[in-house]
């Protein structure tokens, strides 16, 4: 439906229709009768997570909506000036220039929307969900999603940074260095250096489950380059009946597994998500890849869990924060 599609009417689109009667039906009647945040918890990966969740968690204690929730704690993280693996600057490709892969999955309809090799504009996640709610698409790229991103009224503007100019030039210098090109000995590939992603998962009390991520991918990825992140059931999956999953780590060999629906639909089947996510790095174990990846997943009952694979060096968790209070968690190697 072609919902402003020339910027001059405001006729509210399929999508943004259901979306839009779904969330409404979902809230009751939202700021009103609906002020409390029993059930809602928020999930979000890696040492942002507090943060994000602290951006996020205001909305779900008002009894708010999970994806404005998600949307929240994810631009906090694509906007803060000095992380490196999100958002603007940071961790470029290998001509130099940063790009963005993002989605949103919302479970009431069980709708997606995605950007990846998104240029130049910021707040990839936020764009994602104007696929979502503007269009009868689930995944736009490249300099076609800078386009949309920008009738959609995102300012175009450079994702360099000083940080990632510099991290570019010593790259480019290094006579070293590694790049994208050769593909890696299977049984010991995978050890990329220069990825994160945030991945936020929430439940809200009305019991809608929503799930994002948003990432600037593998450093000195080769231009053109989309991974997990904005793929449904890699980089992120939920269902609305039974919760979410998402995946940080090396998509490249991670999305050939989607093992965030893995997860999902082994939580359907009664794993624990801590047993769902163990689960679904086991298949790509067994598949002879030794990579560095993470897997949490979230119930709709609020139980939590994760795996990780590789990264001896790092300390892979996440942020969880609910009624109750706030708590981080370290997934053990
Ligand atoms: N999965 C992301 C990618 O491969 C990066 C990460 O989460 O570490 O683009």
């Amino acid at each position: 439906m072609a919902a402003r599609r020339d910027g001059s009417t405001r006729e509210i689109s399929r999508r943004g229709f259901l979306g839009g009667a779904a969330s409404a039906l979902a809230a009751g009647s939202l700021g009103s009768s609906v002020l409390e945040s029993r059930g809602a918890v928020i999930v979000t990966t890696w040492e942002f997570g507090p943060g994000a969740n602290e951006a996020g968690w205001p909305i779900l204690a008002g009894g708010g909506l999970a994806i404005d929730a998600v949307e929240a704690a994810i631009n906090y993280v694509e906007l803060l000036p000095d992380e490196f693996y999100v958002g603007f600057g940071g961790s470029p490709n290998s001509i130099g220039e940063t790009t963005l892969d993002a989605m949103m999955m919302w479970g009431p309809t069980h709708d997606v929307g995605a950007d990846g090799c998104l240029k130049r504009v910021k707040r990839a996640v936020s764009v994602a969900r104007k696929v979502r709610e503007e269009t009868q698409h689930t995944l736009i790229v490249g300099d076609d999603a800078t386009r949309f991103a920008v009738r959609m009224g995102f300012v175009e503007t450079s994702l360099t940074n000083a940080a990632s100019q510099q991290a570019w030039e010593e790259w480019s210098a290094s006579s070293e260095r590694s790049d994208a090109w050769d593909p890696e000995p299977r049984g010991s590939g995978g050890k990329v250096e220069g990825h994160d992603t945030v991945g936020t998962m929430a439940v809200d009390a009305h019991g809608n489950v929503c799930v994002g991520c948003s990432t600037n991918g593998r450093s000195f990825k080769l231009p053109g380059r989309v991974g997990d992140s904005p793929i449904t059931g890699a980089g992120a999956y939920c269902d609305n009946e039974v919760g979410a999953a998402i995946a940080t780590g090396n998509g490249d060999v991670m999305m050939r597994f989607l093992p965030t629906y893995h997860a999902v639909e082994l939580m359907r089947e009664g794993a624990s998500p801590g047993e769902a996510a163990e689960a679904t790095l086991r298949r790509i174990d067994a598949k002879g890849y030794r990579f560095d990846g993470g897997i949490v997943a979230l119930g709709k009952n609020g139980e939590h869990g994760g795996a990780k694979r590789g990264w001896e060096e790092e300390a892979f968790g996440y942020a969880v924060q609910r009624t109750e209070g706030a708590s981080r968690v370290t997934i053990a190697g």
